[in-house]
């Protein structure tokens, strides 16, 4: 790494919340890696969550899954999106197994050789998305897949509103979903529907499995002594001091109201730190700064109460401002802020105490 803005991910902390959630729930935990693990880095977030006992992975298409199988990992895979039915071959080699969310899905991979393709039936519950909706038709789904062959390894489905404390909405669908299992009498070895925040409040004796991706992260609407592994930082390079009736930065956005000290940090919104963060706070060397003037695409500036050395480090988020405090600031979510940091950033992975690897897959690509 040169240039010194990083994403810090502690695979050790992501070890913990995997066994803390193990130990909550009591059942088989799918680590959901999808989208490079929210953008902390699939493969190595994948080998910590194995270490600490996750039995099955999931990603959202077969181009994830076989950045995983290249990676090296051979454990139990799924694809929770829609795959093409004309892959049903590379699915095969890949030994990824898939969601069969619709007839029309199941009729188009029937034309092809689908003996022993693995899949887990997906029950619409309520949410819109994918998965079949009316129980004959899945009924009927699921009998042409046993008949060509096809392994029906499982049956989930997905809850919209369980990060809303009033839990009506996920009973509903949770009742929709029992219905549907019954309904197919076939002896499932997965059964799934728990995501991250249902994981914490919804018991049940059908399910076996639930399927967590944020909570790796420690991330929760409902508890908050889960490990934070993710901090996201840069550095000040350059320290000045700007006398009163000044402008900082492209379109004149921000006017100097007496002499301030601005240091300038190479990070911008190409790094994922978007321009909607202009005004928010970053904390640096004990001191509380303020993104001032608009960010760049490659720098940002920063008012500070004191100067500081060349290369003193900036937390963007971390231990001294939340993820949930970022998010909630730019008025999103935090999977859409780490989902954002870019493949600019270099990924810093500590692992069993130690710095384990510094990673940066653009660099990567320009060295093979
Ligand atoms: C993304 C996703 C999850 C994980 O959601 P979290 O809220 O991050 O735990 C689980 N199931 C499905 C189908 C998903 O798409």
């Amino acid at each position: 790494m040169y240039r010194r803005t990083w994403m810090e991910i502690n695979l050790d902390q992501i070890a913990e919340n995997v066994r803390k959630i193990g130990d909550i729930c009591h059942k088989k935990v799918i680590a959901v890696l999808k989208a490079d693990a929210y953008g902390c880095g699939d493969i190595q977030v994948c080998r910590a969550c194995e270490e600490a006992g996750a039995q099955m992975v999931a990603v959202s298409s077969l181009d994830e899954a076989m950045i995983l199988r290249n990676e090296g990992y051979t454990g139990k895979l799924l694809i929770l999106g829609m795959s093409d039915p004309d892959d049903v071959e590379d699915l095969k080699k890949a030994d990824a197994a898939t969601a069969a969310y619709s007839s029309a899905w199941v009729d188009e991979v029937l034309k092809h050789d689908a003996r022993g393709l693995k899949v887990h039936l997906a029950v619409d519950t309520g949410m819109n998305r994918i998965g079949f909706k009316d129980l004959d038709e899945m009924r009927a789904a699921l009998q042409k897949m046993l008949d060509a062959g096809v392994i029906v390894e499982g049956i989930f489905t997905h809850f919209y509103c369980s990060d809303i404390p009033d839990h009506v909405i996920t009973d509903r669908q949770f009742a929709a979903f029992d219905e549907a299992v019954k309904a197919m009498h076939y002896p499932f070895e997965w059964i799934h529907c728990d995501n991250s925040d249902a994981t914490l409040f919804h018991q049940d004796p059908l399910s076996n499995a639930c399927r967590v991706g944020i909570t790796l992260y420690g991330i929760s609407p409902y508890r908050n002594d889960f490990a934070h592994p993710i901090s996201l930082y840069s550095a000040v390079y350059m320290c000045k001091h700007v006398p009163a009736g000044e402008t900082i930065g492209y379109g004149a956005t921000y006017t100097t109201t007496g002499d301030e000290i601005i240091g300038t940090a190479p990070i911008g919104y190409a790094d994922g730190l978007i321009r909607a963060n202009q005004g928010r706070k970053v904390y640096v060397d004990g001191q509380y700064g303020t993104i001032v003037g608009r960010v760049c695409m490659d720098q940002v500036m920063i008012r500070l109460d004191h100067e500081v050395p060349m290369g003193t480090k900036v937390e963007i988020f971390g231990p001294h401002i939340s993820l949930e405090e970022m998010a909630a600031d730019l008025h999103t979510i935090p999977y859409e802020v780490i989902c954002l940091i870019s493949g600019r950033v270099t990924r810093r992975y500590i692992w069993h105490g130690q710095l384990m690897q510094e990673q940066n897959d653009r660099l990567i690509r320009s060295e093979a």
